[in-house]
């Protein structure tokens, strides 16, 4: 067994709260810097530049997961982790059938740019991206699953948009394959406070927003290789998993 140090959750410019220089280029670029061997690329209902972070990283020796973080219904962030670009594709036509119709706001919420591995803007999505869709976190987490994805709550520890604050609990017939802690908890006030989830495994990520934020929390995982199929048995117990507190800078 290896072990790999991933971060699970940055977001790119095409998330319109996220900085504009988070363009796929300087993001694979900063994770190798910071020593990452796993990222998945997870932007707020979309995922349209999954795929030119997945090639800017092929020669890199930095694995890239397509995934996105979807809002459900009840405002509750799930990321949905994938192993190609087809399946989060898939995926990404139902969320943005279940997104309200309308144009997103630039000048309010921020520019939400496509943009290729030379760091051009190739477009502007204007669909509401940041807005909640139609499905129920159940529904979501279901949906994820039938197309091969991996669903984890995302920052249960934070005040809004976490199915816990959201839902109040997570309830045990939402069949998530692990719960994500925000950079912002400790492990020990985490086990204080969510210990009786633990029967569900825990990640930490960075939730990054801006470039600076890359790999300040991260998840180990001890693997035979960098694959979502070794994530999977890593959160069905069959493989190991170590929390850190970020990479060194
Ligand atoms: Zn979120
Ligand atoms: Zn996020």
């Amino acid at each position: 067994m290896n072990r790999f140090v991933a971060d699970l959750h940055i977001h790119t410019c095409l998330s319109p709260c996220a900085e504009l220089d988070m363009t796929p280029l300087r993001i694979i670029d900063a994770a190798v810097k910071n020593g990452l061997d796993i990222i998945a690329i997870s932007d707020h209902n979309s995922a349209e530049n999954a795929e030119i972070a997945m090639k800017i990283a092929q020669d890199k020796g930095i694995t890239v997961l397509p995934a996105m973080e979807i809002a459900s219904y009840e405002e509750a962030h799930v990321l949905a982790i994938f192993d190609s670009i087809d399946k989060v594709m898939n995926l990404q036509e139902v969320v943005y059938k279940n997104l309200p119709d309308g144009i997103a706001d630039e000048k309010l919420r921020g520019y939400q740019l496509v943009v290729n591995e030379r760091d051009e803007i190739l477009g502007f999505n204007k669909r509401l991206l940041f807005g909640a869709t139609n499905l129920s976190v159940k529904t979501l987490v279901d949906t994820i699953h039938s197309f091969g994805g991996l669903a984890v709550a995302s920052h249960i520890d934070k005040e809004i948009f976490s199915v816990i604050s959201q839902l109040g609990f997570i309830s045990d017939d939402i069949a998530f394959d692990a719960l994500e802690i925000s950079y912002n908890t400790k492990r020990e006030r985490a086990e204080a406070v969510f210990g009786e989830y633990k029967s569900i495994p825990w990640i930490t990520s960075s939730d990054a927003h801006h470039l600076g934020d890359i790999g300040r929390r991260t998840t180990t995982f001890l693997l035979e290789e960098p694959s979502l199929e070794e994530i999977a048995l890593a959160f069905k117990g069959k493989r190991r998993i170590e929390w850190s507190d970020g990479v060194m800078k």
